[in-house]
């Protein structure tokens, strides 16, 4: 016989074993109505999308009770993407519960858009071999709002003095800047933070990610007919290209520093000394001090003037901080796993290259504990899939891992 681990619900307390229990028997309904939000497609700034995705989790949310605001969007510098449209961009939601007396303040964070085109064939939730299902979004991270939106309902239902506040922004997948002042200011109203993306490839939770930053090399050089007066021109081109290596040769992979180019732009035609180029860039590094050299060394590229052709600028923009696994992150991270435990799985831990609002709610001062989400994988493709099981797994996971921070006497994983 090959049963599973037998969670030890007896030994547990009796609003655990209620929460337990109530969410269980919410799987299927977690399952439709992930469906009905990945349905809504809020990919690529696609407001009518966000706009419907946006009231439909505020009604939720108002519905535990929650006091909802709209945060408007902040601007976001017009070079961070090739094709900036200009557009507003969608607002932050807030939502606070904020009851109970004294205790810690809890910040849940999400996010309400996809990589996903609007406009693509990859429209709606589908079944894969069960428990496997694929959507846009499925993973990152509409499951995940399903799975904090459950734990939140199954607490306001039996633990209702759970101090909570859930941000969900509507620009992570662009980089935040849209919501980066709204997250780190709420996250100074909160004591510890849980963040809803998608779990690790083993269903482990997220620790600790690098540090994140945009660049942008812009090159002006001198146009001229490629044949009949080709030594008067100043190729922008190949000085972007020769920017590109350098740049690109400033990776070291022992020292976590990553600098990845492209997109890139250069010339009008063929037959043209091309006078304007320009390329994209990111750059990844584990800690500020690294953060800081690699964003000097490519600032230091720069070089020029109008006068002084070819003139070389750099924006840089380092917009999400490393976040490092610190002493409270790991006691929360112990507590998670001591959740996990009773509902009767291993839960383990680990560290990514890839960044999300973690980085910026913990820059802000804030303990923080990621990829609570749920289990998946794909993540950004065409083929995104979900493990539906964990719905209503992941959803227990939160739902008792927040009660119990909350209960933690004396705010000692906080920041105090
Ligand atoms: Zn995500």
């Amino acid at each position: 016989m090959n049963l599973p681990r037998k969670p030890t619900d007896m030994t547990l307390p009796e609003t655990e074993t209620q929460i337990i229990q109530h969410i269980r028997a919410q799987q299927s309904a977690m399952e439709i109505r992930l469906a009905d939000m990945v349905a809504i497609p809020t990919g690529h700034d696609f407001s009518q999308g966000l706009n419907s995705m946006r009231v439909s989790l505020a009604a939720r949310l108002r519905s535990m009770g929650a006091q909802v605001v709209e945060m408007a969007a902040a601007q976001r510098p017009t070079w961070i993407t090739p094709n900036d449209r200009g557009e507003i961009g969608s607002p932050t939601l807030v939502a606070r519960k904020l009851q109970g007396r004294g205790g810690p303040t809890l910040l849940i964070a999400g996010h309400m858009d996809t990589v996903h085109d609007p406009a693509g064939d990859f429209q709606t939730l589908s079944p894969l071999n069960h428990p496997r299902a694929t959507g846009p979004g499925a993973a990152d991270m509409k499951g995940g709002l399903e799975v904090a939106l459950s734990a939140l309902e199954a607490l306001e239902k039996f633990a209702p003095t759970v101090r909570w506040i859930f941000i969900i922004n509507a620009d992570e997948e662009a980089g935040s800047f849209r919501s980066a002042e709204h997250l780190a200011s709420v996250a100074k109203e909160c004591d510890a933070g849980f963040v809803l993306e998608p779990a690790l490839p083993n269903g482990g939770l997220v620790v600790e990610r690098l540090g994140s930053g945009q660049f942008m090399i812009d090159v002006l050089g001198r146009a001229a007919h490629s044949g009949r007066d080709f030594a008067n021109g100043i190729s922008a081109v190949n000085t972007l290209a020769q920017c590109v290596l350098q740049a690109a040769g400033m990776t070291d992979l022992k020292r976590q520093r990553i600098v990845n180019i492209g997109p890139l732009q250069g010339g009008a035609a063929t037959n043209i000394v091309a006078d304007h180029a320009r390329a994209w860039g990111n750059i990844r590094f584990a800690n500020s001090q690294d953060g800081q050299q690699l964003s000097g060394e490519i600032q230091a590229m720069a070089s020029g003037d109008a006068a002084h052709l070819p003139q070389i600028t750099i924006q840089m923009a380092v917009n999400r901080p490393a976040k490092p696994c610190t002493q409270e992150v790991s006691q929360l991270a112990l507590m998670a796993q001591s959740v996990a435990k009773d509902l009767g799985f291993d839960l383990a831990t680990g560290s990514t290259g890839g960044v999300s609002d973690a980085n910026l709610i913990q820059a802000a001062g804030v303990p923080c504990l990621d990829g609570l989400g749920v289990r998946g994988g794909n993540l950004h493709r065409g083929d995104e899939f979900i493990e539906l099981d964990s719905l209503s797994e992941r959803a227990t996971l939160l739902a008792l891992l927040l009660l119990r921070v909350s209960a933690d006497d004396t705010k000692k994983i906080a920041r105090g």
